[in-house]
């Protein structure tokens, strides 16, 4: 049989504990699971897409889920680059109502596009409904605690960028 395959995608600028979930229970279900990191040179992010990949990469190896996940970018359309890695799946979760509207819109266009492909949506566990990069990233730069959001090594990395 071949292998299962799933894409999970997203900017992860940097990775949470929220995606870090999503990661974990997505591997539960596919063979093999690729996070992609979206190059994305438009949208401003905080850390390079070689520095976000590296810290998937340390999250990946210290939860030893290095078997059957990995790391990849990627530019361009997503189904493009989900066919190119012969997946099944993209999986996206899902915090609050607010998500929705736009993951709904996301998937009418990705299976537009290539309808063998599946979207799967997680919802956010009841601990990680409130995490999101994009606020992990003000509290880090306004001198705040990051380590209930994401790791040691992430709030690390988040502290000396915003030292600089
Ligand atoms: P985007 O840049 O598209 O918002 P992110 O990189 O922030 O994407 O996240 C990638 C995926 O992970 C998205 O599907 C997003 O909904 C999901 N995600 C982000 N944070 C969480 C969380 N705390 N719990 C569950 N899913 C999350």
């Amino acid at each position: 049989m071949t292998d299962k395959i799933a894409i999970y995608p997203g900017s992860f600028d940097p990775i949470t504990f929220g995606h870090l979930d999503i990661i974990k229970r997505a591997n539960a279900l596919f063979d093999k699971l690729i996070v992609a990191v979206a190059y994305d040179n438009v949208k401003n992010s905080l850390f390079s897409a070689e520095e976000r990949i590296k810290l998937i990469q340390q999250e990946i190896t210290a939860h030893h889920l290095e078997k059957t996940v990995f790391t990849s970018s990627f530019s361009g359309l997503l189904v493009d680059f989900a066919e190119q890695n012969k997946a099944i799946a993209i999986v996206r979760g899902l915090r609050a109502v607010s998500d929705f509207e736009y993951e709904f819109q996301m998937f009418g266009m990705n299976s537009t596009l290539n309808a063998n492909i599946q979207t799967i949506f997680l919802p956010a566990s009841k601990q990680h409904h409130f995490t999101a990069s994009r606020f992990v990233k003000e509290v880090a730069r306004l001198g705040g605690k990051t380590s209930d959001f994401v790791s040691k090594n992430v709030a690390l990395e988040l502290q000396k960028k915003y030292a600089t």
